[in-house]
Formats: structure tokens, C-alpha cells, sequence
């Protein structure tokens, strides 16, 4: 998910189940239209190098664009897992990696809709608001096949169900009324040059090229 705040990061840095993976490689963002980003994702099966370093590279990609969440459908792969770095609405940030999550969203009394910006890494340059519940809770597997669970509130709960809908091949356009989706449209047309098609690929190689000792990953 996008960071429609592009929040300054504090440094106390939650991580219930372990810091994210690093030194992966930054890879272009697929984009809404393209057809895995619009089914449900298959289920992590297998618990391997080859998730590990397909979750390390999402991580370096989701950093790349600035964004608070990324979905592995969003570097082009069929499988439901996704990262996040992301903060609450107290600012502080939890970081963690979920596959196969399932989410429970508050019912009855407890369900409040919160009405902020939203906006996806997939259809970058743009943010219109999306009500949502303003509390989530995700539960699924880590990196080693472990149980975890993340909750949270403002702009975390806001993420949690942001990249579960992807697993679900839903993405938060789905979600707005025709008048909204439009207004995203225009947004995203309008800034379409500052987002060429292997973005933040190149732009990350750019940087590299800049300081080649500067993490891409600035947690890790
Ligand atoms: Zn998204």
C-alpha cells in the first residue's frame, strides 16, 4: 500500500515476529489490469529459500516505492503473501510478513468506519478516501511456516486489510464508488510519467549507482 501521509519514520520499530529479510532486489510493481492481481493468490504450501528470498526481494521493492505494504501479486507472483512497514495511529510502525492471512475486522458496536486516503503501489500517484474499519487483526504463518498475528489501528488496520484484499485478488478500487474510482483514474493519469513501467526498478538502480553502501532496506 501506498503512504498517503509519507509518515516520518520514529525508530522504535515493532517486529512481534522478527525483523523483515533483507538483501533483496528491487523489482518493477505490477500494475492493476494485469490478470494475477485479480484472482484469489494460491496458498504458501512450502516454506523455503525460494519464499524466503522472493519475501526478502518484496521488502526491498516495497521500500523502494516509499509504500507501507506490498503483496507478492504485486511483483507479478500467484502466492498469498505479503509484507508491510507500516503505522499506527499512534505512529508507531510494526513490521511483519504474513502468508495466507485471514482477517477478522470488528462486528456490531465495535465496527467504526474510518474514512481516510488510501492508495496502492499498483496504481501509483494516487489517493482517494475508502471507508474501512478503523481496527484489523491478521492471523497466518511466518516465514518458517510459525503462527502469527498482527493487529492494529489508523493506518495499519487500514494496510492488514489493504494487503489481504490482494491475496484476494481485490484491490481498493473495487472498493470506491464510481465517482471516487474516476477521481483515481485522473490522479493516476496525471502522474503517469513519474511512473514508468519497471518503477521503482530503475529508479532504485539509480540510487545504487548514487551510493552503492546505502541500504535500500533502512531496517535491516
Ligand atoms: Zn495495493
Amino acid at each position: 500500500m501506498a503512504d498517503p501521509a509519507e509518515t516520518a519514520a520514529p525508530d522504535d520499530v515493532l517486529a512481534p515476529h522478527g525483523p523483515l529479510p533483507a538483501g533483496g532486489r528491487v523489482r518493477p510493481i505490477t500494475r492493476w489490469g494485469t490478470p494475477v492481481m485479480h484472482r484469489a493468490q494460491q496458498r504458501v504450501a512450502t516454506y523455503d529459500e525460494g519464499l524466503r528470498s522472493l519475501v526478502a526481494d518484496m521488502v526491498a521493492t516495497m521500500y523502494a516505492a516509499d509504500g507501507v505494504g506490498l503483496a507478492a501479486c504485486q511483483v507479478g507472483v500467484d502466492l498469498a503473501v505479503f509484507v508491510f512497514d507500516c503505522p499506527d495511529a499512534s505512529g508507531r510502525r510494526t513490521v511483519g510478513v504474513v502468508c495466507n492471512p485471514v482477517l477478522t475486522l470488528p462486528e456490531g458496536r465495535d465496527r467504526r468506519l474510518d474514512a481516510d486516503d488510501e492508495g496502492c503501489l499498483s496504481f501509483p500517484g494516487a489517493f482517494v478516501e475508502c471507508a474501512r474499519p478503523d481496527h484489523a487483526r491478521v492471523d497466518g504463518t511466518g516465514l518458517d511456516g510459525e503462527p502469527v498475528s498482527f493487529e492494529g489501528d489508523g493506518l495499519l488496520a487500514r494496510c492488514l486489510q489493504h494487503e489481504t484484499d490482494h491475496t484476494l485478488g481485490t484491490v481498493f478500487g473495487d472498493r470506491l464508488p464510481t465517482k471516487l474510482r474516476k477521481k483515481l483514474g485522473k490522479q493516476h493519469e496525471k502522474a503517469a510519467e513519474d511512473y514508468p513501467a519497471d518503477w521503482p526498478a530503475g529508479v532504485a538502480e539509480g540510487a545504487q549507482a548514487v551510493g552503492a553502501d546505502q541500504p535500500v532496506n533502512p531496517t535491516a
